[in-house]
């Protein structure tokens, strides 16, 4: 049975009495639009996980370069130079 929720009161709708009508339908309560339960992630939750994930990856690579940028300066900027002529 299809069911529909809607995001901004979490009313509830089953979808199986009038499922054309409840698709892409307003809430009856408060007129916000219902999203499918238990179906794919409306398009508001794909963004949201796309977001997560660009920052999951970012953060990562911002602490590196942090980490390095404080290296380098804690040596007074020689740090790169000197590993050259050790190696
Ligand atoms: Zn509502």
């Amino acid at each position: 049975m299809a069911q529909f929720k809607c995001v901004a009161c979490n009313t509830r709708q089953h979808g199986a009495a009038r499922p054309a009508d409840l698709v892409g339908d307003l809430c009856p309560g408060c007129g916000a639009s219902l999203e499918p339960v238990g179906g794919p992630p409306g398009r508001h939750q794909q963004i949201a996980d796309r977001v997560d994930v660009f920052f999951a990856r970012r953060e990562p690579g911002v602490a590196e370069a942090r980490l390095e940028a404080e290296r380098w300066l804690d040596d007074g900027g020689r740090a790169t130079a000197e590993a050259g002529v050790e190696a």
